[in-house]
This record gives structure tokens, sequence and C-alpha cells, in this order.
């Protein structure tokens, strides 16, 4: 996996120091260690970040949307109000298109059309990052896959080569559609591709990903694989999980409790 470029030396520095002081990956989802990890504002350091989303958890609260909300307004995400313009980091679809080789006639009715969230998978063996000519995209080495816009010629040849639909291409400015600009964050400009970055600049703060924190059911697990006593790690322990599309061999690290 490559290392992290220009724009994220800081955090490649921050992590690299943490883990030379050997300190053990915090466990985000101690939820009496959360406090104290925002107030160190230390940054969270891992080897495999992965996510787990319980989607029996998050089927309870049809229709809910606080998740991408909350993703959407910190990272600057436009709504330019039509499908065909769409920019999107996370958000939901039908199981029977998300899981479509888990699809068969007597899936219950439910399932089939229940609403699964979907993000870039943070794939360990990225076809994104193989094809992308300029390196504008490329992966950390706690797995995060990276995008830096300036180096994007809008080629879209990664765009292309995700099997996910996790990308989306800018075709016009996106400035004036964002309705509450955030500061602290980048806006992209017409041209670029864009998708979901694990909250790496959070992760940098001490602060678990937006959309974790958005989610009151506890619906999305962030944390370390590599962590045995993680919570993703007890999840997926604890619980029957799948991935999406596994058969591709990309290796995706978003897993999914049904
Ligand atoms: S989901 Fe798509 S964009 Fe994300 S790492 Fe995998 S191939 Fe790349
Ligand atoms: S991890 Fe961060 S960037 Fe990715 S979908 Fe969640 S909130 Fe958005």
């Amino acid at each position: 996996m490559g290392i992290g470029r220009r724009g994220f030396i800081k955090l490649a520095g921050l992590t690299a120091a943490a883990g030379v002081l050997g300190k053990k990956p915090i466990d985000v989802f101690a939820n009496d260690e959360l406090p104290e990890v925002l107030e160190t504002g230390e940054p969270l350091v891992g080897k495999r970040w992965a996510m787990v989303i319980d989607m029996k958890k998050c089927r309870q609260k049809e229709g809910c949307t606080d998740c991408i909300t909350a993703c959407h307004s910190v990272h600057n995400v436009p709504d330019f109000g039509n499908p065909k313009d769409e920019i999107k980091w996370i958000w939901k679809d039908h199981f029977k298109h998300a899981f479509a080789e888990h699809e068969h006639e007597y899936v219950s009715d439910d399932i089939k059309h229940s609403e699964t969230l979907l993000l870039c998978n943070h794939c360990d063996n990225a076809p994104c990052v193989r094809v992308c000519p300029t390196q504008a995209t490329w992966q950390r080495e706690d797995g995060i896959v990276m995008m830096d816009m300036h180096r994007c010629i809008g080629c879209r040849y990664c765009l292309v080569a995700c099997p996910y639909g996790s990308r989306s291409f800018n075709w016009r400015d996106p400035k004036p559609f964002i309705e509450e600009p955030n500061p602290d964050f980048p806006t992209r400009m017409r041209g670029v591709v864009e998708k979901c970055n694990f909250c790496a600049e959070r992760l940098a703060k001490g602060l678990i990903p937006a959309c974790v924190e958005a989610c009151k059911e506890k619906s999305i697990i962030f944390g370390d694989l590599e962590y045995l006593e993680s919570e993703v790690r007890e999840q997926l322990r604890s619980n029957f999980s799948i991935r999406r599309k596994p058969g591709l061999g990309t290796k995706p690290e978003i897993y999914y409790i049904v």
C-alpha cells in the first residue's frame, strides 16, 4: 500500500509518531472512553480501519438519513437536486441492488426492499487505485483509500474501475450547491472525482467518523480490524456478516450484519 501524500503529511506524521510510541489503537466504540478521546484531540491510530454496519438496527429506523446528512454537511457535498449530477459519499439503496448476488425469489420483501447503507469500501485490493494515472487516489497504510483533488485530472478511470458506484464526478461547479459550507473542509471544483475518505481529517483530530457519531441507533461501528479487542472484531466474531461482491477479489472492508 502507498503512503499519504503532501496534503496528509501532517496526518501521516502524527500517525507514525503514535505508532513509534507504541500506542494501542483506541477502541473508539467503548462508549465510556469516547469523551476522553474527544477531549484529548489526539489522532486515532489504526492498523486497518474498517466498518461494520448492522442492517437490522439500521432498518429499525426507516427513512432515517442522519448519517448521510452529517457526512455530507461536514464534507461540503453539494446537493444539485437531481440524480444526474448527484455527488454522494454515503447513500442508501435497496438490498436487492446492493447485494444482487444474495438476492433470490424467496428473500422476504421486507429485506429485498429494505434500504442498505452504502459508501466506499476502502478495499484492500482497490481497482480504483491501480488505474489512476496520476496517483490522485492512493491507499494509506491504515487502509484508507484517499483522493487528492489537486492531482485529479478528471479522466474518470477510477469511477469506471470501482464496481460499487462509490465515486462521483463533479460535472458542474459544486460550490453554489453547498447549503452551509463548512470552512474546515475544502470544497471541490468542476472536473474532479470524490468519495468517502473514512473521515481521515476527523481521525487526525481524535474524532470518530461523522456518520458513526450521527447514528443514534449505533448501527455503524468503526474500528481497527487488527486490534483483537476492537468493537469491529467483536461484532464480526459474534454475528454473521457479508460484504459486497466479494467474488471480485477487491476485499471490501465494509461488513454488513444481515
Ligand atoms: S469501493 Fe470503489 S472507490 Fe472505494 S476503494 Fe473500493 S474500488 Fe475504490
Ligand atoms: S466515514 Fe466519514 S466520509 Fe465516510 S461515509 Fe462516514 S461520515 Fe462520510
